[in-house]
């Protein structure tokens, strides 16, 4: 039955059962108002709560300051990489990037589009790794240095928050948003798409410090406008209410769970046990990934030795799916196998996952 399918998805990806539950009680009437939320006008009293609450609740849980600006986008993260450029590169038509993977990469493909886009390291042919800070280029003229902080596809995650010696930081959290506590008052900006973390797919989040603000080329469209959106209290035109009012509830979901703090911590228990499970395997699951910058959250694996064996992995993927373990293939671009530990995933979901890995490995190695 669906009650039991294991969703080990990179995104959209699994969601609190709680709040499913919330959401199908609703979902013809919304607090007995004889409506759906689908059905009712963005600027009616009922979307203006759910508007606040969802911004309040990004606010409280990541402690986000008085000077910082949260609001809600459409056009998902690939039209975040463009509403970026053209609202911060005016101030010196030019930006840095950190490229650690594929989306990072695609970001500043996007951004060359809008200025010069200066990477301050070689890309690498095969992502895995960050160059040592030490080793950067800076430009010290930039308007903005770029990163992704958790790269999806690749498994790569930033342990730490780059020096830029004033700089603002610009960071793609869409993967990782909400699964650790961090300083946002170290960025110019921070934006993710809630498709993993924190709701369905069709709302971005979007926090702005505010003297960024202002400053948008002017071939910006209004909808991509960050001054603009904020200043409509991001109902500009129609949001994405349904996915916003989704939203809302998994960010009251994670509040009640113990917060930010909470998730961080079952963060590093889930992925501690998985990646364990890798490296007990005596090479039969292996991970490519430097060691201090795996990803807790997206975890990209071979079976069958380090280069992987394809046909192992077909049928690592049929027998998972025996299990109700479904989604685990690894994107396109990279083969293997890829677990996404997203907060809705559980210790249990993640130790079931383990146990089947096991089971395998002593059947087929
Ligand atoms: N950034 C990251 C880190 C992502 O994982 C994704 C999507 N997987 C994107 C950007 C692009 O998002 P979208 O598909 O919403 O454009």
């Amino acid at each position: 039955s669906s009650q039991s399918a294991l969703n080990f998805g990179a995104g959209p990806a699994k969601l609190p059962r709680e709040v499913l539950t919330e959401v199908q009680k609703e979902i013809i009437s919304y607090q007995n108002s004889g409506m759906s939320l689908m059905e009712m006008s963005h600027r009616s009293k009922e979307y203006s709560q759910i508007n606040q609450s969802a911004q309040n609740n990004v606010r409280d849980l990541l402690n986000v300051p008085d000077n910082y600006k949260i609001m809600f986008i459409q056009g998902g993260g690939l039209g975040a990489f463009a509403a970026v450029a053209m609202n911060f590169m005016n101030r010196t038509g030019t930006a840095d990037y950190a490229v650690t993977g594929t989306w990072s990469a695609k970001a500043a493909q996007e951004a060359e589009k809008y200025g010069t886009v200066n990477l301050v390291f070689p890309k690498a042919k095969k992502p895995g790794k960050i160059p040592d800070q030490s080793t950067w280029t800076l430009n010290p003229e930039a308007s903005y240095f770029y990163y992704c902080d958790n790269e999806t596809v690749d498994g790569v995650e930033f342990p730490y928050i780059p020096e830029t010696h004033g700089v603002p930081i610009v960071a793609d959290m869409s993967s990782n948003i909400m699964t650790r506590k961090f300083d946002v008052s170290k960025f110019g900006c921070i934006f993710g798409g809630a498709q993993k973390n924190i709701g369905p797919a069709g709302v971005v989040v979007v926090i702005v410090r505010e003297d960024l603000l202002g400053n948008a080329m002017k071939i910006c469209p209004t909808v991509f406008n960050f001054t603009q959106v904020h200043k409509e209290n991001s109902v500009l035109n129609t949001p994405a209410t349904f996915s916003v009012y989704v939203m809302e509830k998994v960010l009251k979901w994670i509040k009640e769970s113990g917060g930010v703090e909470n998730m961080e911590k079952q963060s590093q228990r889930k992925s501690d046990c998985l990646y364990g499970a890798i490296t007990d395997s005596n090479t039969f699951y292996s991970c490519p990934i430097d060691e201090n910058c795996r990803s807790r959250i997206n975890i990209p694996f071979r079976v069958g030795g380090p280069q992987g064996n394809e046909e192992l992995e077909e049928l690592f993927l049929e027998e998972a799916e025996k299990r109700f373990m479904y989604q685990l293939k690894g994107h396109r671009s990279v083969g293997g196998i890829r677990a996404s530990l997203y907060n809705a995933i559980s210790y249990e979901d993640v130790a079931l996952l383990v146990k089947f890995m096991k089971e395998f490995q002593a059947q087929h190695q």
